[in-house]
């Protein structure tokens, strides 16, 4: 279902409550009032799964809504409350670089899925409907609490594999590559994550309805994105059963104890069963991030670039036997050493300076402004993409990350940056005289063409050196 015909019993984004809001001026009455605070407290619940199983059960998968797209507003305000913490406790906030290369693959994930169009859930719907051994009913409330925790089980399995599959280690690590750890680093995910775990799902089909299995699943991982703070230090007596922000910050470490440890979900015990968890501890710093830190914040370079090492030692092997532990063993196998390899031969990573690229304030108002702008190309795409030709969508996904991956690189600073942007500017120009914009508000579209013409010509001159606006206090620290 898109998100603009979301059902009554959807989160409605906030953005839309504080749009209906001003668009009618005031608050016509108490009724309405308490409606819209009603509808914000169900949002802030479907963060933390709190939700009511009558409210959320749906016959058919197309009803489910999309709690995972239109939660978006919840992440930011929940990035902004984690920032105002930070602040006051006198922590380092969010660094503009990392945090916009975050929110850069999670667009990149969600681009991805308005291309994919749910076909990785083929297989279950294909299950269910041919080979399921039970009917539960679809509106019960032990199918619900069931679906709930199945899907827990089975994401467990899909994490733990992410992790000891050297394939679908090379997708999963995207979400391991800052070395940061906020709420920003939730959204952080490879562009086929969903594929990497579709098939650990399959055993749910011979009982749990698709519609159940969609929604649930959007739950298990809209839980999944809060836990990534360090604000909060424990939650208590939950640590024992739920997965926590204590738990998930073992999790993202790269300090050799923390390796392969707390897959949990939503819940801790299935790490607790399975002689996989891991507390943290007190002596120890956690240092966050890929035990080889790639120096980037291209999130098209950290989407694919370890995908290419994979095939680098596949091709380094020289027996076939080898080359398939290569790629389905464990990455820290090597030939004579067992599927995981061993704990002795792993890199002890110490605490070390984090990658980070000081660019004029110019030139991070730049691209925090065009980043806004092609989130908001994402948003106006994911709203009408059902009634694009496959062919449109895909040529404006491609724009969209071709966009996020020059912003990166101008993070980066990299050499010819500068000219790609030229070139991303005079597309997107073109493309508004030439195609068809006719669902945009005309003085809005001429705004645009304004911004990028500007925007364009800026970099042509900058690419001409006839601006020289260097970046005198660019450092980079490795
Ligand atoms: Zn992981
Ligand atoms: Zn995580």
């Amino acid at each position: 279902m898109d998100s603009y015909s979301i059902s009554k019993n959807s989160c409605e984004p906030i953005t839309s409550v504080f749009i209906r809001l001003t668009k009618e001026g005031n608050i016509s009455g108490d009724n309405e009032f308490t409606e819209t605070l009603t509808s914000f407290i169900k949002g802030i619940g479907q963060m933390f799964y709190l939700v009511s199983p009558s409210e959320t059960v749906f016959r058919d998968p197309k009803d489910a809504p999309e709690y995972f797209r239109n939660a978006w507003p919840y992440f930011l305000l929940f990035m902004c409350i984690e920032n105002i913490i930070l602040f006051i406790d006198n922590k380092p906030t969010y660094r503009l670089n990392d945090s916009l290369t975050s929110l850069s693959h999670g667009v990149i994930q969600h681009s991805g899925k308005l291309i994919f169009r749910g076909a990785e859930s083929y297989a279950y719907f294909f299950l269910y409907q041919h080979y399921r051994l039970i009917d539960l009913n679809w509106d019960g409330p032990l199918t619900w609490y069931l679906a709930a925790i199945g899907v827990d089980f089975c994401y467990y399995w899909v994490h733990r594999a992410c992790h000891e599959i050297h394939i679908l280690w090379a997708q999963h690590q995207v979400h391991h590559s800052s070395e940061e750890f906020n709420v920003a680093v939730g959204l952080r995910q490879s562009i086929l994550q969903g594929w990497c775990g579709f098939v650990f799902y399959l055993p749910l089909a011979f009982f749990i309805p698709p519609a159940h299995f969609i929604t649930h699943q959007q739950f298990n991982l809209l839980y999944q994105v809060w836990i990534h703070t360090k604000t909060i230090s424990t939650l208590g007596p939950l640590e024992y059963i739920f997965n926590t922000p204590q738990h998930h910050r073992v999790h993202h470490g790269s300090n050799i104890y923390c390796l392969d440890k707390n897959y949990g979900g939503v819940l801790i015990v299935w790490d607790r069963l399975f002689g996989t968890f891991a507390s943290g501890k007190k002596d120890e710093e956690i240092i966050y991030g890929l035990v080889f830190n790639q120096p980037s914040f291209n999130p098209l370079h950290l989407q694919t670039f370890y995908t290419r090492y994979v095939i680098q030692r596949f091709n380094s092997m020289k027996s076939w036997k080898h080359k398939l532990y290569a790629v389905f063993y464990g990455p820290s196998w090597e030939p004579g050493k067992p599927r995981l390899g061993l704990d002795e031969d792993k890199v002890k990573v110490v605490p070390r300076e984090k990658y980070d690229v000081k660019l004029p304030l110019w030139c991070n108002t730049y691209l925090l402004t065009h980043f806004c702008v092609v989130v908001y190309g994402f948003h106006l795409l994911a709203a009408c993409h059902m009634g694009l030709n496959p062919l449109s969508v895909l040529a404006f996904v491609i724009y969209i990350i071709g966009s996020l991956t020059i912003i990166g690189m101008l993070f980066d600073n990299r050499r010819y940056a500068c000219v790609f942007e030229l070139l991303r500017c005079m597309i997107m120009v073109t493309a508004i005289q030439r195609l068809d914009f006719s669902a945009i508000n005309i003085s809005l579209l001429l705004t645009i063409e304004v911004f990028f013409t500007i925007s364009g010509l800026f970099w042509l001159l900058q690419s001409f050196k006839v601006l020289q606006i260097s970046n005198k206090t660019a450092a980079i620290n490795h």
